[in-house]
């Protein structure tokens, strides 16, 4: 009686001999994402959900950021994200919030990853469906109309005009109108 077969399934999916932890990675230390500079050191690690960071410092800035596989939307610290998505959303072009970024983080986002971040930030960022609208009735730099409040303490009055009027125009039916007459008294 011969045994022609073998149970070798197993076998198959535990390829981890040759797996070995290094004492130290060869590659070198990314570039630091707030000023652009390349010479960044090791600074620590820091757990994440998923896994564990290596937290790098910048010489010549001293943040700090932590840099895992370049994966998903890891490349970039969260505030340049959500400042990629303000910007936007305010009414300026995806050029002109690359340009944007560019003169605050010194970092050169590729389009694609902007409107990645876009996408993904949709259902928090709901903004977004009214950004058309809104963008015709005010440039991005009248969006947001600010007011210094010298009280005892200052406060800093803001209100975002683009959603005011169409909130205000909003009454008649479902649809977006034209802003309601008295929201025109604000100057532009
Ligand atoms: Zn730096």
């Amino acid at each position: 009686m011969s045994t022609a077969t073998v149970p070798t399934v197993a076998s198959a999916s535990t390829g981890r001999s040759s797996f070995s932890i290094r004492p130290h990675d060869p590659s070198p230390n990314p570039v630091c994402p707030k000023c652009g500079v390349k010479r960044t050191i090791k600074k620590g690690k820091r757990r994440n959900r998923m896994r564990t960071l290596q937290v790098y410092e910048c010489a010549e800035c001293l943040y700090r950021f932590t840099a895992g596989d370049a994966g998903k939307n890891k490349t970039y610290p969260l505030k340049t994200i959500l400042e990629a998505v303000s910007v936007f959303n305010l009414g300026h072009s995806m050029t002109e919030t690359q340009q944007q970024l560019r003169r605050r983080f010194h970092v050169d986002i590729p389009e694609r990853t902007i409107s990645s971040w876009l996408a993904e930030q949709k259902e928090l960022a709901t903004y977004c469906r009214l950004r058309a609208a809104a963008r015709k009735l005010h440039s991005p730099e009248s969006m947001l109309r600010a007011v210094r409040l010298e009280h005892q303490q200052v406060y800093q009055f803001q209100v975002h005009q683009g959603k005011l009027e169409l909130l205000l125009g909003q009454s008649h039916s479902g649809d977006w109108h034209a802003p309601h007459p008295t929201s025109r008294a604000l100057p532009r």
